[in-house]
């Protein structure tokens, strides 16, 4: 027998979905050159004091004296030393080493996280979603309210009507590119705590927040220790997709004590983030790493600038990249998100995320990232403005 709800998930993941459609298509027409924004990967290497880090821990496994086998469950010291410094105090938030969960990255614990979850809880995310947080709870058989986010409420979920036990909420937002501020973000801090509930916030991209009042981390807003886990990641604030490497907050405080829970899953279930990603991630803490990740992150976001101009000068409805990597563009009256998709790729060479690949609201909107080169990101732009 096997996990029969693993055939109520859609087709194919979003991604490998467009993989298939852009090898179909660069097949039948080799000569084209294919330019994507639509992956939400990286392009820019890692910063020099990332690379530095690396080279120096390679050299320290190279000998017997400070060679490093397994490391400690929850990461090192180091590490989440530097994490509390400098991602909560220097933010005023009060949050210890021992809430902080060094992992691979952000997607196995917002996809490993419902494990510590009841079968039968309601879960609440936003539509359109970051696809793991919807599949890992298909995947365990749980039912899934969907809060609309569309042009009308701004992006930004109601309350459920009706009382749900968890809610994923990720902002800056993947794939709409747009953000919670501090008073939106307090009511549903409200909610939580008047329900019982649990927030569950993907901060994922908080590196790429330019305007003052969007908090950058839940815990910046009163109450939120009592109810809420934050998920981080190296791979957009320091191009670690490739590296692998970020954390995540279970405060002690919690309504439900899930601290000791999400420790004893990790030490059952997973060995820990190398000790090279380790030190790579550390190496962002230091006064020429912020220096030099800053400079990356201001690169991408002056893509986004140039191509919300771009395609609002070309009539285009646009949405997101003040604050976030990601562009949620809306198609042209009487196309999906598909069409337009396969239009953008057949006419313009260039490749695209269908909004619906995130969910039903994402009908009618494609999602575009900032995170090309500078000169592919304006060819894409030129091309779009020619071809379409
Ligand atoms: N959360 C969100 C919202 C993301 O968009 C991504 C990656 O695209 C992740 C998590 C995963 O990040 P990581 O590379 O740390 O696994």
């Amino acid at each position: 027998m096997i996990n029969e709800n693993y055939k109520k998930l859609s087709g194919a993941y979003l991604f490998s979905e467009i993989a298939r459609k852009v090898k179909a298509y660069k097949a039948e027409t080799p000569e084209a050159e294919i330019i994507s924004l639509g992956i939400g990967d990286v392009t820019q290497p890692l910063c020099p004091a990332v690379v530095e880090a690396l080279h120096k821990a390679a050299d320290e496994m190279a000998v017997a004296a400070t060679f490093r086998g397994y490391g400690p469950e929850r990461g090192y010291d180091f590490l989440r030393n530097a994490i509390v410094q400098h991602d909560f105090q220097a933010r005023g938030i009060d949050i210890e080493a021992d809430e902080i969960f060094v992992s691979d990255g952000a997607k196995s614990d917002t996809g490993n996280f419902q494990e510590l979850l009841g079968k039968d809880v309601r879960i609440a995310v936003t539509d359109p979603v970051y696809p793991v947080y919807v599949d890992s709870n298909v995947m365990a058989g749980r039912e899934i309210v969907y809060l609309p986010c569309k042009a009308e409420n701004g992006f930004a979920p109601e309350l459920p009507t009706e009382h749900v036990d968890v809610i994923y909420l990720c902002y800056p937002n993947n794939p709409t590119g747009t953000t919670l501020n501090r008073e939106q973000l307090e009511t549903w801090v409200e909610y939580a705590l008047k329900e019982n509930a649990l927030i569950l916030y993907d901060a994922a991209y908080e590196a790429y927040i330019q305007s003052d009042d969007v908090p950058h981390s839940i815990y910046e807003i009163t109450g939120a220790k009592e109810c809420a886990v934050e998920f981080h990641s190296y791979s957009k604030t320091a191009g670690f997709t490739g590296i692998r490497c970020g954390y995540t907050v279970v405060p002690k405080t919690l309504h439900i004590e899930l601290n000791a829970m999400w420790n004893r899953r990790q030490s059952t279930k997973f060995n820990g983030t190398s000790y090279l990603s380790q030190r790579a991630a550390e190496a962002i803490y230091t006064p020429e790493g912020k220096k030099q990740i800053r400079a990356t992150i201001a690169y991408y976001m002056e893509n986004a600038r140039l191509m919300r101009d771009a395609l609002m000068g070309m009539g285009f409805t646009v949405y997101g990249g003040v604050d976030a990597p990601y562009l949620w563009v809306k198609v042209s009256t009487g196309t999906t998100s598909w069409g337009f998709f396969d239009m953008l790729l057949h006419k313009a060479n260039v490749v695209c995320t269908p909004g619906a690949g995130f969910g039903p609201s994402g009908e009618g909107y494609v999602r575009l990232t900032a995170f090309g080169t500078h000169e592919n990101t304006e060819k894409a732009l030129r091309r779009i403005d020619n071809k379409l």
